[in-house]
């Protein structure tokens, strides 16, 4: 017997229809990218919904179907938050494309995806005009801009974005699509061979957007000021754009400026309740207040994953009265899996076994399973201690990579192999030992590169560290760390050796370290592993 209740699919513009309904004067905030530095643009969900509707007009002139995709190279802004829902509200596929990857991959991803629109920043018009001749396939460019700030050598048409919006009707009817239709595509870095594209549907988008929200998740309201640092170029700013409309809170976009004063300035001035990103930004931001008196304004809530969140980050942000929310997630997961809040039993640990808790990446969503399995695919016990495979299983995780083939990176009763290694608790809480590609093989045994790594972040003259697996003779592999001092610090390797005695089994200590003036990061803003083990492959043991 079938439910007997309104079947109303679940779509994006359902979203932003509620944010106009019943938010409509909440502010949207925005730093210009013509003028990073000059007077905010301010605006509402109102004028957003507005704005996406004749928006969405132009694209139907343009000629843009239902399924079409419509790539941006764009930075988080009012004008690519209309975007979001004027592409995906209307049917196309809000196709998301990260700025910062070389530009044969961002090519390569343009014709893998079959896009034939690109929206870009000013910022990004010199990509944009070298990708004219790359790929021929795309008929349409439009640079997120007066027409007044258009290059004038752009080798190919190019409209002007605010031509494009003025020049459209607002009356515009969001299509009832099939909830299960695509709504945007997002690829992988592809720090694993060639990226993959994970196509979102409208269902598992608002689904995400749902559990993203509630209180032991983000726990976003009506009253918060968010502020995405996360971009919207990488896996939808991890939904907070549609969690913002979702809950009616409103939304500050840092545009270009990532820096920690700049990040300062807008949490200050602006308001903002609650903010995201991954460590490495979060680090610029300590480095800038460090030993000044100057707080952190309203913020209370910083989410923090994409990396694993050192412990002693959390504590810096603590004494500021700000609470971490260590979450993780992947690209093929929409992307948050899991988060790390606090459960009723709690009140009854100690501060030892709190600490222990804390530390770990987080417990499920509520629609997240998650397992462990050991080489054979067998599943193996929530016991804290054995470590396996990491696979989920989801209504937002990916079921088939865009244009791949079925089963590749599934398990055979399909689970999607996440490639991380894991362990998950009795109490559900589950902990990154590493990447599978990242895990550190000593005399066959494993040493987890993130625990190395969260040990020495703590060390008083280290402003950040990776730990990497370099060939040694003996032992296969050893243990090195490559480390960025804080300015007028030392760190000799005894000390590091002191530093780490005590706190993981002798056999983990890392063999020896190397001072290094930057660590290199991914498009992602993460550690490059693989740049820094090729730098180090040759490195000489000490004797
Ligand atoms: P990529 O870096 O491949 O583009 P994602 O941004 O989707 O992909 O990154 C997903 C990966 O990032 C996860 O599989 C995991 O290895 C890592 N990751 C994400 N959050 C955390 C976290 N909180 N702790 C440790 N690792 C994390």
């Amino acid at each position: 017997m079938l439910g007997l209740m309104m079947q109303t699919p679940l779509l994006i513009s359902s979203l932003i229809a509620h944010a106009d309904r019943q938010h409509g004067d909440t502010p949207i905030v925005s730093r210009r990218v013509e003028d990073p530095q000059g007077p905010l643009h301010r605006t509402t969900w109102r004028e957003v919904h507005r704005r996406s509707r004749q928006l969405a007009n132009a694209l139907a002139h343009l000629g843009v179907n239902r399924g079409d995709r419509v790539a941006t190279l764009a930075w988080n802004t009012h004008r690519h938050l209309e975007l979001y829902y004027a592409v995906s509200g209307s049917g196309a596929v809000c196709h998301t494309i990260n700025p910062r990857l070389f530009e044969e991959q961002i090519a390569w991803i343009l014709e893998d995806a079959g896009a034939e629109v690109v929206f870009f920043d000013a910022s990004f018009a010199d990509i944009a005009a070298r990708l004219v001749a790359r790929v021929p396939r795309v008929r349409h460019y439009i640079q997120l801009s007066e027409r007044a700030e258009l290059p004038n050598d752009f080798p190919a048409q190019l409209h002007a974005y605010e031509d494009l919006v003025h020049s459209h009707s607002e009356h515009f009817t969001w299509p009832q699509l099939e909830e299960t239709a695509a709504s945007g595509l997002c690829y992988t870095s592809g720090t694993t061979g060639n990226p993959k594209g994970v196509l979102y549907s409208h269902r598992s988008t608002v689904l995400h957007a749902y559990a993203c929200a509630l209180p032991d998740s983000f726990g976003v309201s009506a009253r918060d000021v968010v502020m995405p640092v996360v971009p919207m170029y990488h896996v939808n700013a991890w939904g907070l754009p549609y969690i913002a409309a979702l809950t009616g809170a409103s939304l500050v976009l840092p545009g270009p400026l990532q820096d920690g004063p700049a990040l300062h300035r807008l949490i200050v001035d602006e308001g903002v309740t609650l903010s995201n990103g991954v460590p490495t930004v979060w680090l610029g931001l300590l480095q800038h207040i460090a030993g000044k008196s100057e707080g952190l304004g309203r913020l209370r809530k910083l989410v923090i994953g994409g990396s694993a969140c050192p412990p002693s980050m959390m504590d810096a942000f603590a004494q500021r009265g700000v609470e971490v929310l260590h979450a993780w997630g992947m690209t093929e997961l929409s992307p948050i899996g899991v988060v790390n809040a606090p459960k009723a039993d709690n009140a009854t640990l100690d501060p030892t076994a709190t600490a222990v808790r804390r530390n770990k990446q987080g417990r499920p969503l509520p629609g997240v399973e998650l397992a462990i399995l050991d080489e054979d695919d067998s599943p193996l016990p929530h016991d804290g201690a054995s470590f396996g495979e990491l696979v989920v299983r989801s209504p937002w995780a990916v079921r088939q990579y865009f244009g791949r083939a079925p089963g590749d990176g599934f398990t055979a009763d399909g689970w999607f192999r996440t490639g991380d290694v894991a362990t998950i608790d009795p109490a559900g809480y589950m902990q990154i030992t590493d990447r599978a590609k990242d895990v550190i093989k000593s005399g066959g045994e494993w040493i987890s590169s993130i625990e190395l790594e969260n040990i020495l972040s703590a060390h008083p003259a280290v402003l950040e560290a990776a730990a990497i697996a370099v060939p040694h003779p003996k032992w296969d592999e050893r243990p090195l760390m490559a480390v960025v001092l804080k300015p007028g610090t030392t760190l000799e390797r005894n000390e590091m050796h002191a530093h780490f005695s005590g706190k993981v089994a002798r056999w983990w200590i890392p063999e020896d370290l190397a001072i290094i003036a930057a660590i290199p990061h991914t498009a992602t803003g993460k550690i490059d592993k693989r740049r820094l083990r090729d730098q180090f492959s040759e490195h000489r043991w000490p004797t």
